[in-house]
């Protein structure tokens, strides 16, 4: 059998060489996701043990941890009933501590705050405005979420059903003129926030129904339930 020219040689060595870098750059790629997906786990369990010392307060249990370079900056859960501030949601205080900290400047562009619920329309502004480079968030807030339940806030991928072609990653309306590169992962040990929420206003709800049968009043924040906040009722 004759050889192959020389060109021709050299041509499938070539096409050899670019099908083994290309193997290697998408090994690369799926254990790059890999790491991330592990370290998305790690510091959502960080959150959501912020979220249980929120519920032994009697806080609705949302907790939130801001990361930059693999380092915690602050973490936190909501402190809306110890100071009596509606805004004091696990993501808000994160932010203002990071700030009031001096732990760089305001824009939060490098680093990554993960929280255990669907952040609302306030925090989605929030993060928004302070540039939080990327949010990871575990359950859906199906009644207050502002990633697409109650309203979208946040980019969004288009599924490959899609007349917009598979893949492609939309603003709803306009890309936000002050942060147009946010980046979300969703759904991160979701179960398990979404557990803690339905215990919690579970655990809720037989307190007040104790409380009503001693025809004690209760305010209307007492009468949230899990539907309430998005969370069905098991
Ligand atoms: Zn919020």
């Amino acid at each position: 059998m004759r050889a192959p020219p020389t060109c021709l040689l050299s041509q499938r060595i070539l096409q050899g060489a670019v099908i083994r870098s290309r193997a290697v750059c998408h090994a690369v790629a799926a254990e790059e996701v890999f790491m991330q997906g592990e370290a998305d786990k790690v510091f959502m369990t960080i959150a959501l043990d912020e979220a249980r010392q929120g519920a032994a307060n009697g806080e609705v249990p949302v907790g939130a941890v801001l990361v930059r370079d693999s380092n915690i900056l602050v973490r936190a859960h909501n402190l809306v009933e110890q100071h009596g501030d509606p805004t004091a949601h696990a993501e808000m205080v994160v932010i203002r501590q990071a700030a009031a900290q001096g732990l760089g400047r305001w824009d939060l562009q490098e680093a990554t705050l993960y929280v255990t619920l669907e952040p609302c329309a306030m925090c989605a502004g929030a993060i928004l405005i302070s540039r939080v480079g990327t949010v990871v968030y575990g359950a859906r807030s199906t009644l207050l979420g502002a990633d697409g339940t109650w309203m979208q806030l946040f980019p969004c991928q288009h599924d490959s059903e899609s007349s917009a072609g598979s893949g492609e990653v939309l603003w709803p309306g306009k890309p936000h003129p002050f942060h147009p590169s946010l980046q979300v992962r969703r759904g991160v040990l979701a179960e398990e926030s979404g557990a803690l929420m339905k215990d919690f206003f579970r655990a809720r709800r037989i307190e007040n129904d104790g409380r009503s049968l001693d025809a004690a009043s209760t305010g209307p924040a007492d009468n949230l339930s899990a539907t309430d906040l998005g969370m069905p009722e098991t």
